[in-house]
């Protein structure tokens, strides 16, 4: 019987624990990974705080992003094998859509989401897991299944951002990073970075941002305003998760055609304001589900650009904890002054 580590929440507003869970076995459709690594979002904060309202599944595990190496297949998986180097993510691909697995701590049965990586290793359906090539560390390729496909995506699928473009990034963490890499790279002429804490901004500079804004002591709307000859951005990405970010970015887009585009949560029930005036004169706003990225494609692309030297994964990483830190690792996360935090597994 194989066992592994893994960290669960219990209860919310309580840290995770460290227990040894059963791994079941595979069923059809299903894919067992040994994780290398894990990236932590907000969306786990929000779920270990809980911000999403009341949380019928405890216990649980988390996490939904990660890499790692494939170690077994269940009937009827055909898109990876034993020993693939492979990316996870919560955004579905192609290839079975098969159930969730159970995990059993002694007797005690733990839920599990169609994803959780927070643990050494992790059963999952085939669509969850996307194989890519192995010249890639696969710490960095943890990256890739939620932060850079939401982030990057955001630019190129959602926006769309075209050469010579402008564009405004709320939030220099591990989203917001990654969509002014790929308006980096996308050529975009105007890449503005809004965010209250500096090393995140140097970041920003750093992946490619043109101008960066401390909003803790500027009017932010005002001064992209400023920046962009009063007529505002051809784009903003909201990926602070703050409601008055998510207004600025609506505020900050230009007429005829601006798009806001909201990455960022906002806790269960709260609102956000914006005129709706703006929309009549061309102003759009829209979500962003994952970047509306397509795994089985996007993915090997930014695999590419990392192998090319275009996409700067190493920069994003700011953050490495180990499994039993995780605590720790989702406390720097909460303070708001990382990049990307990931754990080692
Ligand atoms: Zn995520």
């Amino acid at each position: 019987m194989l066992k592994m580590k893994a960290a669960i929440l219990y209860e919310q507003n309580k840290p995770l624990k460290i227990e040894e869970l059963i791994i079941p076995e595979l069923k059809e459709g299903q894919v067992l990974v040994k994780l290398v690594a894990s990236g932590l979002c907000h969306s786990q904060l929000n779920e270990i705080k809980g911000r999403k309202g009341p949380d019928k599944y405890l216990p649980h595990t988390l996490g939904h992003e990660g890499a790692g190496i494939v170690e077994e297949v269940g009937a009827k998986v055909t898109k990876v094998k034993k020993g693939d180097y492979v990316v996870l993510s919560w955004i579905k691909g192609k290839g079975i859509n098969a159930a969730p697995p159970l995990y059993l701590c002694g007797d005690r049965k733990i839920n599990s989401g169609q994803l959780s990586t927070f643990n050494e290793y992790t059963v999952t359906a085939e669509n969850r897991v996307t194989s890519i090539k192995k010249e890639i560390p696969l710490e960095l390729a943890s990256l890739l299944g939620c932060a850079v496909s939401t982030g990057m995506g955001s630019v190129l699928n959602i926006a769309k951002l075209k050469s010579g473009e402008t564009i405004a990034v709320f939030g220099a963490g591990g989203i917001g990073l990654s969509a002014i890499h790929a308006a980096a790279i996308s050529g975009a002429s105007k890449i503005i970075a809004v965010d209250i804490v500096e090393a995140k901004l140097n970041l920003a500079k750093e992946l490619g941002a043109t101008h960066v804004i401390d909003a803790s002591n500027v009017d932010v709307v005002r001064t992209i305003k400023e920046l962009t000859g009063n007529n505002g951005v051809d784009h903003a990405i909201e990926s602070a998760g703050l409601g008055q970010t998510m207004e600025q970015a609506f505020e900050c887009v230009r007429i005829g055609g601006g798009k806001a585009i909201i990455v960022g949560n906002l806790p269960a029930g709260h609102k956000i304001a914006i005129d709706p005036f703006a929309l009549i004169c061309g102003k759009q706003i829209i979500g962003s589900w994952g970047g509306e990225a397509e795994p089985d494609r996007d993915i090997p692309k930014f695999v590419d650009l990392y192998l090319e030297g275009k996409l700067k994964l190493e920069k994003m990483l700011t953050h490495r904890f180990k499994l039993n830190e995780i605590n720790e690792a989702f406390a720097v996360l909460e303070k708001g002054e990382a990049g990307r935090v990931i754990v080692i597994l």
